[in-house]
């Protein structure tokens, strides 16, 4: 490991925090960047129709010179490399995470027409980073002097938006909020982090839509007033609202909407409740490392050119990715921390309860330190797929490509095929413990 660059924004006495939020549309124009190959299931889901608008949102933060922009994009997944020009468009520091909406284009490359064609239309990746840029700087120039309220909750109701198909069955289903107003009442917007899939929907839906994010957005906006920023967690191992007991109907849009609904209630009770803050430190470090490229199907994938040039990798086999550490403080005391990492951790690698079965590839592996349990701050986040997307991240001792399988189960369990390899579970945790130590 290496670190790219480590940057502390000082924290100064009297320091007056400002907060800003900005917002761009980025659905896709079915004829202009058609065919648009939906992303997340099989090959060749064209989309027929928008159902409702994808968005690029952020929330810029600024206690001393520089302000840091946090932004959730309605997208599968965007690599590193589409990160890099977003970010070097952006005066300061920026965490770009996609949310993983598996109804929303193919910005990746994995789900084209068919086997070994990429599903990438390249108009629609510049769309995407033209807008995400646009919606930060949106948010950079609107900021103004706020107070804030941290606030979370971990309603038991949460959890049953969330299937989980693989044992241990865990979930990462805290809600997390950040909102501001400005010195005179009046709302700015709510950054909220939460772990599930957006893919309500499910595989056959071929209408362009936000899922269950958009209608959290837009409930939380209604309960709170001001632009609300949703940034997703630890969605690996698999969380999901498909499968999930709920009156709704499987892959509907009335199923999304109850999910979206229901999680801004509950977020927007708890900011109501919440007492104000006051936050004069704001930190951002972050440190690159390369992880070994072991899995063949992500190598095949590379030589396809499915990624159209992105994700080269390194000579040695290895893909470089990035993990990140925010803190913001008062009064020196630890608030909010937030851990930024690259992918679709499993829960068990956010908040613990990693388990030992029989079959496991590395049964004597180290158990990862938790990342959640590694923060001290009252408030916690996670943000998944925070600038990249290398798929799942799996705790070593979990890990499981040869039989006997896990559990002794019958069949191969699903998450290694979409996984970068074993070492990624290990490497990210070890990063971000020497980041939060560094601090
Ligand atoms: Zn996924």
């Amino acid at each position: 490991m290496k670190i790219l660059y480590g940057l502390l924004m000082a924290s100064a006495c009297m320091a007056q925090l400002q907060v800003g939020v900005g917002s761009a549309v980025i659905t896709p124009d079915l004829d202009k960047h058609g065919p648009v190959y939906m992303a997340g299931f099989g090959q060749n889901r064209v989309a027929t129709g928008v159902h409702d608008p994808l968005y690029a949102r952020c929330m810029a933060l600024q206690v001393a010179r520089q302000p840091l922009v946090l932004c959730g994009v309605d997208s599968i997944g965007l690599f590193l490399d589409d990160v890099e020009k977003i970010r070097a468009r952006i005066t300061g520091k920026a965490v770009i995470a996609a949310l993983h909406d598996h109804e929303a284009p193919d910005t990746m490359g994995l789900w084209g027409p068919a086997q070994g064609k990429s599903g990438i239309q390249e108009a629609y990746n510049q769309f995407v980073i033209d807008g995400t840029v646009e919606a930060a700087r949106k948010a950079i120039a609107s900021m103004k002097a706020a107070r804030v309220k941290l606030a979370r909750t971990q309603d038991a109701e949460l959890d049953t938006f969330i299937h989980d198909t693989r044992p241990p069955v865990r979930h990462d289903s805290e809600l997390v909020m950040l909102s501001a107003e400005d010195l005179n009442g009046k709302p700015i917007g709510t950054l909220i982090n939460w772990a599930n899939h957006p893919e309500t929907l499910g595989s056959k839906n071929t209408l362009i839509t936000a899922d269950y994010s958009g209608y959290l957005r837009q409930h939380l906006e209604a309960e709170l007033g001001g632009t609300a920023v949703f940034i997703n967690g630890a969605v690996g191992g698999m969380q999901s609202p498909l499968g999930a007991k709920l009156d709704q109907p499987e892959n509907s849009f009335e199923r999304a909407e109850w999910i979206g609904r229901r999680v801004a209630a509950m977020a927007a009770k708890a900011v109501q409740q919440a007492g104000k803050v006051e936050i004069d430190g704001l930190s951002f470090r972050e440190t690159t490392l390369d992880i070994p490229a072991a899995n063949p199907g992500f190598q095949m994938a590379a030589q396809a050119d499915l990624y159209r040039g992105r994700k080269k990798l390194n000579a040695n086999g290895t893909t470089a990715t990035l993990v990140g550490y925010i803190k913001l403080s008062g009064k020196n005391a630890p608030l909010l921390e937030i851990a930024m990492i690259p992918g679709e951790m499993y829960p068990e690698l956010s908040v613990g309860g990693i388990e030992r079965y029989a079959g496991a590839d590395y049964p004597d592996a180290p158990l990862e330190p938790a990342i959640k349990q590694q923060m001290k701050a009252p408030f916690k986040m996670l943000f998944g797929l925070a600038n990249d997307e290398i798929g799942y991240i799996i705790p070593k001792a979990e890990w499981d490509q040869t039989a006997p399988w896990l559990n002794n189960n019958a069949k191969r369990w699903y998450g290694e095929v979409n996984s970068v390899g074993a070492e990624a579970g290990p490497l990210i945790n070890q990063a971000f413990a020497e980041l939060v130590k560094g601090q």
